[in-house]
């Protein structure tokens, strides 16, 4: 079957930037997986969904329809159950609601055939935070981003300011600090490196660079 490059890290590490150009440049499909998280929580909340309520939330993870599509400018959008809410997706707010239900193995075991359908030639670069250790185990290329939360928070506040959402930078870092804290410590699927992954600190460097070091580990 195709080539799978898996790209995890923390929120904030440049994983979403880094896997698209690296995509883009290999000629790759892209998965953004944490899209997928986000997407179900974003669904829950409109419909009212109990988050406690396990089995109601993994139904609603087993009926949202994702839909990925670039609109006319070539910008990426994504629909939920037919809606663009591609702005919606990017809030903080929603990320801490992906984090909650990412956390229910019911959730995740929903999402699993989703994401092994972008696995198609000529290849697929899969961005999240299990794509090297339990979505994609067999990828012949992983790598996992880290940087510092102070810059990844940065990161987070310029990608928001940019898109008009204006948030204060401290508490979006204690925000960052705690979701990857959830995502690290969680019984199923934790955030961490696979064992045969090229660790890469992107603190302080720049967005050519990173990409320059994850092209070379493929075609090394
Ligand atoms: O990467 P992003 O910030 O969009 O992910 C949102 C949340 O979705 C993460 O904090 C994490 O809890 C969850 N997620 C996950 N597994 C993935 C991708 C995202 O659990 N592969």
């Amino acid at each position: 079957s195709s080539p799978v490059l898996t790209i995890d890290g923390p929120s904030g590490s440049g994983k979403g930037t880094i896997s698209r150009r690296v995509a883009e440049t290999l000629g790759w499909h892209y998965l953004d997986s944490g899209a997928l998280y986000r997407a179900v929580g974003l669904a829950a909340a409109w419909e009212g969904v109990d988050l406690d309520d396990d089995e109601a939330v993994e139904a609603c993870a087993r009926r949202t329809r994702i839909r990925f599509a670039d609109d006319a400018a070539g910008e990426p959008r994504v629909f939920v159950n037919g809606q663009d809410a591609t702005d919606e997706l990017r809030l903080e707010t929603t990320g801490a609601a992906a984090s909650s239900i990412a956390a229910k193995p019911g959730v995740r075991a929903a999402l699993v055939d989703m994401q092994h359908d972008f696995r198609q030639p000529p290849g697929l670069v899969a961005d999240g935070r299990d794509m090297g250790t339990v979505i994609f185990p067999d990828a012949a290329f992983k790598v996992f981003l880290t940087a510092s939360a102070a810059e990844r928070a940065e990161r987070r506040h310029k990608q928001l300011m940019d898109k008009g959402v204006s948030v204060n930078l401290d508490s979006l870092l204690g925000e960052i600090i705690a979701r990857d804290e959830r995502d690290a410590n969680r019984a199923v699927a934790p955030l961490k490196p696979a064992p045969e992954a090229v660790i890469i600190d992107t603190t302080g460097i720049g967005i050519e660079a990173v990409v320059a070091r994850v092209l070379a580990h493929v075609h090394e």
